[in-house]
């Protein structure tokens, strides 16, 4: 019995358009339609029943929080019919990291939900997307992949939401799971899993995104010689409710920033330590004294995931000892 994949398009390079076949970098993302690509590609339907649906036709550097929550909804509701065995979500490659981490924290299903995306717009030379599009709607339909969260699928590998992030601004290699490595890969619309995300995903989290309209306000910091307070104090003026500081080494802090973090904790803004060394694990208590200033640590969450984490922990309290556990947990 085949299974049925619905594909949501959301745009990116995978539905990108350039002027030429030799056009790789200047193209316009997110013009082709969901229908066009999966009508390009007949083989496809080997694999499983498709049909596709536009949830938005964008370049990723303009994802947001409604279309997250669009995209979210659908596919929660997707899922809970009998007829759809899995998702794939087409994707810009830019904060392809970001959505795939929301969406493992908020849908609430064991099946298959995949993210997909192209570093070469469909018409170049070489194009991978095809390939990308074929691997993903084989994982979704496998059964290897139910029960891991939400999976993300470029270059024939296999890469855990939580961990994965775009290492490169042009190559077709540039989703890697720093350090940690990849789930495993795709090869003849096969997959082959070697290892499995460790960490609570949809329908183990407490997040619940029913009646949400919007997420709660938080920004990143970035940490670097000699920077300033003008960043921190232009946030504070903005309500934030949290901030995720991507520290230095392991998430430190120089001291003068410190002391303004801490008092904008005290007036229940949640700080998070992230690093920018972009891997590794910010030890609580280590650079910092987290217990005495009133701060969480983000783990081993990168500034963009740590501020999805914290943006959905918001929702549902502002206690910093819980916080930090679901920084532990998820
Ligand atoms: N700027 C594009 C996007 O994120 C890049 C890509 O899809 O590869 O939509």
């Amino acid at each position: 019995m085949k299974k049925n994949i619905v594909i949501l398009a959301t745009g990116g390079t995978i539905s990108g358009n350039a002027s030429c076949e030799t056009d790789m970098l200047t193209y316009k993302s997110a013009v082709l339609t969901v229908d066009s690509l999966i009508d390009s590609m007949p083989y496809i339907q080997n694999l499983a029943h498709v049909t596709g649906e536009e949830i938005a036709q964008i370049d990723s550097c303009d994802m947001n929080t409604e279309i997250w929550l669009k995209l979210a909804n659908r596919i929660n509701e997707l899922l809970r019919s009998d007829k759809i065995d899995g998702v794939v979500v087409t994707h810009g490659t830019d904060t392809m990291e970001e959505t795939a981490y929301f969406l493992n924290l908020v849908i609430k299903s064991e099946k298959p939900v995949v993210i997909v995306g192209a570093m070469r717009p469909a018409n170049a030379i070489s194009a991978d997307g095809p390939m990308n599009l074929y691997n993903a709607v084989a994982l979704a339909s496998s059964q290897e992949a139910s029960g891991r969260g939400v999976l993300v699928t470029l270059n024939d590998t296999i890469n855990c939401s939580r961990e994965v992030t775009k290492t490169n601004t042009a190559l077709q290699d540039t989703f890697k799971s720093p350090d940690l490595g990849y789930l495993g890969y795709i090869q003849d619309g096969s997959s082959h899993f070697y290892r499995f995300p460790t960490r609570k995903h949809t329908t183990q989290t407490e997040f619940d995104i029913t009646g949400l309209s919007e997420l709660p306000q938080v920004e990143i910091i970035y940490s670097y010689v000699n920077s300033g307070l003008t960043l921190i104090n232009s946030v504070v003026m903005a309500g934030v409710q949290g901030i995720v500081y991507a520290g230095l080494g392991n998430g430190g802090i120089p001291e003068f920033i410190k002391a303004e973090l801490v008092k904008c904790a005290r007036n229940g803004i949640v700080i998070t330590r992230s690093s920018r060394t972009g891997s590794g694990i910010v030890t609580r208590n280590g650079a910092v004294d987290d217990d005495a200033c009133g701060f969480v640590s983000a783990d081993s969450l990168n500034p963009q995931k740590a501020r999805v984490l914290l943006m959905l922990a918001l929702t549902k309290t502002q206690n910093c000892t819980e916080i930090q556990r679901m920084f532990w947990e998820y």
